[in-house]
């Protein structure tokens, strides 16, 4: 049985592995080593105490880190533990740029690299249930599918590597244009006596409808539950890398510029561990408004 090593247990990296975990033997590793000894008391899992361990261990190795800076950290930090054959899945939602570098500096030593962000939320996850984009080699992607599908209804490869970054960089500004966009719309309605509740069941049925409008705000913004599982700065990260992929095509751009601004602004505001959908809280500050 290939035996897959996971780094990186975090909101998304910890159901993720628990698929994983129940398909295939595996090996975690996690910067906080008390994550990853509570993940290997639940499941069966080994537990590496170093990154270079679980690589040595793995015949496939799968990370899923805050951005590409922290997965170059790690193929650093490992880099005498790859051996010829072996294949790194990032799941991470990275830099394509820094993705093709990441997997030149592994191809130097016979080991494979495909991008294979995901997209579904830590529900997704938990369900097994994500939607993954993979950019790579062919034959490294063929490696790559049987093991990410695991934990995906949707896996589709969509270029050569960086190509799912990319990819998902631009998922993800939709969803923060269409954060900023109806939290704007509602709160308008709002000032001018349309109930949110109402205007939602309109917009639901009607062509502006989004994920936004149809989940996410109805069930943390009006509700005023605001979960946190997803970090804006995570999304502030992948809209920077989307206007960073406008810009090295010359595509003229202004939208999704000026949603990068916005989040950064809210990310200042409301600070790293703020989740994405508490933009919206920037909004409603300043409208004098709620959502609700
Ligand atoms: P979290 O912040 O919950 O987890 C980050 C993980 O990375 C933790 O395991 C953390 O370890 C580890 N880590 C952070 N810095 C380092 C480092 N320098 N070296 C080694 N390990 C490090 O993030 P998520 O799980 O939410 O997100 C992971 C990726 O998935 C991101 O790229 C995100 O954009 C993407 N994503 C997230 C979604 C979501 O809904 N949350 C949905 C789709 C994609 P430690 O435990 O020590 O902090």
């Amino acid at each position: 049985m290939t035996k897959i090593g996971f780094i990186g247990l975090g909101a998304m990296g910890t159901p993720m592995a628990r698929h994983i975990a129940r398909r295939f033997e595996c090996v975690v590793w996690n910067r906080t080593g008390e994550k990853a000894q509570a993940f290997g008391a639940e499941h069966v899992a080994e537990v590496a105490s170093t990154a270079g361990d679980a690589v040595r261990a793995a015949e496939i190795v799968i990370t899923c880190l805050p951005t590409s800076n922290e997965v170059r950290e790690v193929v650093e930090a490992t880099e005498g533990s790859w051996r010829e054959g072996q294949l790194l899945i990032d799941a991470t939602s990275g830099d394509p740029t820094r993705s093709r570098e990441i997997a030149e500096q592994l191809a130097a030593r016979g080991v494979g690299f495909v991008d294979a962000p995901v997209s579904g939320g830590t529900d997704g996850a938990e369900a097994g249930r994500l939607t993954v984009m993979l950019g790579g080699e062919p034959a490294w992607v063929e490696r790559a599918r049987p093991i990410v599908d695991v934990y995906a209804a949707q896996v589709t490869h969509v270029g050569p590597v960086g190509a799912g970054h990319a990819l998902k960089a631009v998922n993800n500004a939709l969803l923060a244009v269409n954060i900023l966009a109806a939290g704007e719309g509602l709160a308008a309605l709002k000032k001018l006596g349309v109930s949110p509740t109402a205007a939602l069941e309109v917009i639901n049925a009607s062509s502006g409808r989004s994920n936004v409008t149809e989940h996410l705000i109805p069930e943390r913004v009006v509700t005023r539950a605001w979960p946190r599982t997803f970090r804006l700065a995570l999304l502030d990260k992948d809209v920077g890398i989307a206007v960073s992929a406008l810009r090295a095509t010359g595509v003229p751009a202004t939208i999704i510029p000026e949603a990068k601004a916005a989040f950064a602004r809210a990310r200042f505001e409301l600070g790293d561990e703020a989740d994405h959908v508490e933009a919206i809280k920037v909004i409603e500050r300043e409208s004098h408004v709620e959502i609700a």
